[in-house]
């Protein structure tokens, strides 16, 4: 098995591509800690592992809050004693023109996606940095790189979340710690799908247009980023450092 009794914990990971990649991790031998501020997704997940032979537990957490992130992370070390995995995942869309986002949206989005990596990162990474080992994967997403129209709150926490990776590799690299970024396309999890629903008239025509912005004919599975988060987690990728690694369907290609 690819992890075998790796400590993983992934944020937001009560649904969607977290959700996916927790059951990917289990069945590759993770003991893999679910992440959610939603309880009842949360332990779903969980539910979903165990039955399925695997080991996983929740821990509600809201990725904004420092306390509570803290919390979450000291009873991780309390019960397992490391983290050799950190998924930071959890991350919330935004649609609008820049003049069309309110402020406190504006402020909502920046804290779940971008302070939302900066917090869990914090209290993780010294443990990792006393074992002199560790692997972080941060969420992006291809609109960061390519010009959606509008998606500027989005586009604006993606894009930090890139800047960060390459940051945050420079300054633990020599503690032996990785931090990569995973850049997906359209996905069809429940977050594309709500942002499909509240923001088109006609959601299928918004799909078909989304196929004709990338290379493949098919949009992305939430397993499709789950298997590239397999990778950055093992041992496989030790020789990555502060990439972006697309899973797009060809969308920023060119
Ligand atoms: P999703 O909505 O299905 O899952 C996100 C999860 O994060 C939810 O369970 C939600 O409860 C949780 N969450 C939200 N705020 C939280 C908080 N403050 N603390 C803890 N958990 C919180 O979304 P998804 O499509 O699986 O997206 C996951 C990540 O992938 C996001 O960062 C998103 O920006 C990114 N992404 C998604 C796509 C896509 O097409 N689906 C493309 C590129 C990037």
């Amino acid at each position: 098995m690819r992890l075998q009794d790796k400590v993983i914990l992934i944020t937001g990971s009560g649904s969607g591509i977290g959700k996916s990649t927790a059951q990917l991790f289990a069945r590759e031998g993770a003991q893999v800690i679910v992440n959610d501020l939603d309880a009842a997704k949360g332990n779903e997940t969980v539910s979903e592992i165990t039955a399925a032979g695997g080991s996983a537990h929740f821990i509600q957490a809201d990725v904004t809050q420092p306390e509570s992130v803290k919390q979450m992370v000291d009873e991780i070390i309390q019960l397992h004693g490391r983290i050799d995995v950190l998924f930071n995942n959890a991350g919330i869309s935004g649609v609008g023109a820049l003049h069309e986002v309110e402020p406190d949206v504006w402020d909502r989005i920046m804290s779940i996606n971008i302070k939302g990596v900066y917090l869990p990162s914090k209290y993780v990474v010294h443990h990792m940095m006393d074992r002199k080992s560790g692997s972080i994967i941060n969420m992006s997403s291809c609109v960061a790189e390519i010009g959606l129209a509008r998606r500027a709150s989005y586009a604006a926490t993606k894009g930090a979340v890139l800047a960060l990776t390459k940051a945050m590799q420079v300054d633990y690299a020599s503690y032996g710690i990785r931090v990569n970024a995973l850049v997906p396309g359209t996905i069809m999890t429940p977050f594309v799908e709500n942002y499909l629903r509240t923001s088109y008239d006609d959601p299928e025509a918004a799909i078909a247009s989304l196929k004709t912005r990338q290379l493949s004919n098919e949009l992305g599975r939430p397993e499709d980023v789950a298997y590239a988060a397999l990778f950055l987690a093992s041992d496989e990728s030790k020789f990555m450092m502060g990439s972006p690694f697309y899973i797009d369907g060809g969308a920023t290609f060119g």
